[in-house]
């Protein structure tokens, strides 16, 4: 029997009814598998701002740093737009979490699940009846981190952003994309620009270093110009790529798209270790909050990757996958993947259903 201590962070908008679906079917997981979940609930984002006028509160930061993982809905609101950027939900909360907790590795699975395959923009000749692709993207270096400012310049004012990448930080995330194909198929595709960049040369000589140690994991390297082609040209090349802060945001976003579906896709955050903190791909989309309308399946399924990545439990991680794969093939459906012929239902609805074919 584990016992395992989550600190649970709702958020704001749509994020306390999802989350709230994700910790039922964990607690459906724990009775079956004989696990204990201890969930420490507590404010951050516009939520946290309201109550204690920031967006994490001392209170908050120091569960995060001492649990076995966080679950997190969704932060920020039109509500909180307008204040600095520091104290805004987003970069407040979130980008600080990151960087305090030192979550380098960004895991983005980008799946199409059979059931819903004619969600995706993509011909069906091109995309098949699935798609399984995992992002890695390095989540706390480079030019979002790196040395930034304004200066006089020849014409008048400039702004600079630096990009820069240690061997140590390309070879860490490197690290985790190889591990991570180890469990899949094998394959990774590295993405940069080292035709043109210096920190893409550096990108890529570090990642073939680290290839070394993976002699059964077979790589490739792509421009991340060709990669946003091939992306949509010929999705099915990829099983998992591997790339740096900015070309990982852009490129995750792309193949999110791709399965046209932004409520069903978890992502994972990673430190050293086994910690990280897991939370839908999608924001708090404020605009169907309280509606009992939203779609729980992608914070249900990062639950199930905090399981996989997080706690080893793998039978535990396959059973969600599975139960939310059978509910799909059932005809269940949230109002934003219905189409005609299924079955619609809410938000608790689905989490119950969910949480059944678990049991
Ligand atoms: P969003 O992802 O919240 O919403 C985009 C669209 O997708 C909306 O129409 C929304 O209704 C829909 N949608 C999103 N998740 C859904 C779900 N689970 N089920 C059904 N429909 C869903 O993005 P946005 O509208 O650009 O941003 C809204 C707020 O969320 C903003 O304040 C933004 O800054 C914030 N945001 C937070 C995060 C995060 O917490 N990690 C990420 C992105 C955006």
């Amino acid at each position: 029997m584990g016992n395992y201590n989550i600190t649970v962070l709702k958020g704001d908008g749509i994020g306390p009814d999802i989350v709230a679906e994700a910790m039922n079917v964990l607690e459906a997981v724990g009775k079956k598998y004989n696990h204990k979940f201890n969930f420490n609930e507590k404010l951050v984002g516009g939520a946290a701002l309201d109550a204690c006028g920031v967006p994490l509160p001392d209170d908050t930061l120091e569960a995060c740093k001492n649990c076995d993982s966080i679950l997190l809905g969704a932060v920020g609101g039109p509500k909180w737009d307008n204040l600095p950027s520091n104290m805004r939900p987003e970069a407040g909360a979130l980008l600080r979490l990151r960087k305090e907790l030192g979550l380098y590795a960004n895991l983005r699975p980008a799946i199409i699940h059979k059931a819903l395959s004619s969600a995706s923009p993509i011909k069906p000749e091109i995309i098949g009846d699935s798609l399984d692709i995992l992002v890695v993207r390095e989540l706390t270096g480079g030019i979002y981190f790196g040395e930034r400012g304004h200066r006089e310049g020849k014409y008048g004012e400039e702004a600079y952003d630096v990009e820069a990448y240690s061997e140590f930080e390309v070879k860490r995330i490197a690290k985790t994309a190889f591990e991570a194909a180890m469990k899949r198929n094998k394959r990774v595709t590295s993405i940069d620009k080292s035709n043109v960049l210096e920190s893409s040369k550096l990108w890529r000589k570090a990642v073939i270093e680290v290839a070394k140690d993976y002699p059964e994991v077979e790589l490739d390297h792509m421009y991340v110009d060709n990669a946003a082609m091939q992306l949509v040209r010929n999705p099915k090349h990829f099983d998992v790529i591997v790339t740096s802060n900015i070309f990982g945001d852009i490129i995750s976003d792309e193949a999110s798209q791709i399965t046209g579906s932004i409520g069903m896709l978890p992502s994972a955050s990673l430190s050293d270790g086994a910690f990280g903190m897991y939370e839908p791909i999608h924001g708090s989309a404020p605009d169907i909050a309280g509606m009992d309308i939203a779609n729980p399946i992608a914070t249900i399924l990062s639950a199930g990757m905090m399981l996989r990545y997080s706690f080893g439990l793998n039978a535990e991680a396959d059973a969600i996958e599975a139960a939310v794969t059978e509910v799909l093939d059932a005809g269940y459906r949230t109002p934003d993947i219905y189409s005609e012929g299924t079955t619609k239902v809410g938000t608790k609805e689905m989490g119950r259903i969910i949480s059944e074919k678990i049991k």
